[in-house]
């Protein structure tokens, strides 16, 4: 009876395994793409942040211009109004490339569940120069607003980080969070209708205008073109390879696609030279 049983055994053993052999196999041969190897794509951007000096000397840069353009515009303002620079947090204030290089070797993309634990854990560390800017605006009796896409749920770990950090204004005044549209352009005109906006500060279109929003790769040049002479003037940019609305419009707004799909939009993107050695 023991033998039968252990026999038994053995060959259920043997059926499990040989299909978990199958399934792997099967995987190879179709080549399945998994985030995991997405997330490979992620490495270089997420070094740039973190190891070039050029990424700083970048930074230091627009808050250069920022100094630069607050000083001009003050010095020329006339209004009544008090005046107000907008500010987006995320890649613009501060820095999350901890969170982008925690995605690297698993197996899944950027959550919400993640994103909200990190967002608690109050980590982000702050660019270059945004320290120093937003405070010599704050000498100059400029307000600051942080108009982020961050949502209600981590409003704690948002103030906690940028109060622990030293950022001026950071209260239920100031700090604007995401509660119903991800449109920035309510929170602009609600600000706007008490203060004199001297500019804005971000690193994604949207944080400057809400025309650059959904559009194709082709309308989103189009309308940077436009307004080419704005740029470093009334909207002043932060460089971040790591994500963006840049990477929704490879996708043409396709977020929920397969790693293999992502994969693939993005290679058929690129503009190779068409050379045979
Ligand atoms: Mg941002």
């Amino acid at each position: 009876m023991k033998k039968i049983k252990n026999k038994l055994i053995l060959t259920v053993m043997v059926i499990v395994l040989a299909s978990l052999i199958g399934v792997a196999g099967q995987a190879q041969a179709t080549g399945s793409y998994t985030t995991r190897d997405l997330n490979e794509q992620l490495v270089m951007a997420t070094l740039w942040i973190q190891t070039s000096a050029e990424f700083r000397a970048l930074c230091y840069q627009s808050f250069n211009l920022a100094r630069m353009n607050l000083d001009l515009f003050l010095g020329s303002y006339a209004g009544t109004k008090p005046v107000a620079v907008i500010v987006d947090a995320d890649e613009t204030l501060i820095d999350n490339s901890a969170y982008e290089a925690f995605l690297i070797g698993n197996d899944f993309g950027y959550s919400s569940k993640t994103w909200t634990s990190w967002m608690a854990a109050a980590r982000a560390t702050p660019i270059p120069g945004a320290l120093a800017f937003l405070n010599y605006a704050k000498s100059k009796n400029v307000e600051i607003f942080y108009v982020t896409n961050r949502k209600m749920v981590g409003y704690e770990g948002t103030e906690k980080n940028l109060r622990a950090l030293g950022f001026p204004y950071v209260d239920k005044k100031h700090l604007l969070l995401r509660t119903k549209s991800s449109d920035k352009q309510p929170r602009r005109g609600m600000v706007a209708k008490d203060y004199e906006i001297a500019f804005l500060i971000g690193d994604n279109l949207n944080d400057f205008l809400s025309v650059f929003s959904t559009k194709s790769i082709a309308d989103r040049f189009t309308e940077v073109d436009k307004i080419k002479e704005i740029w470093g003037k009334k909207f002043i940019v932060l460089p971040n390879p790591t994500y963006g609305d840049w990477e929704g419009a490879i996708y043409k707004g396709n977020w929920g696609a397969s790693a293999a799909e992502k994969n693939k939009m993005r290679k058929d993107h690129l503009k190779r030279w068409d050379f045979h050695p």
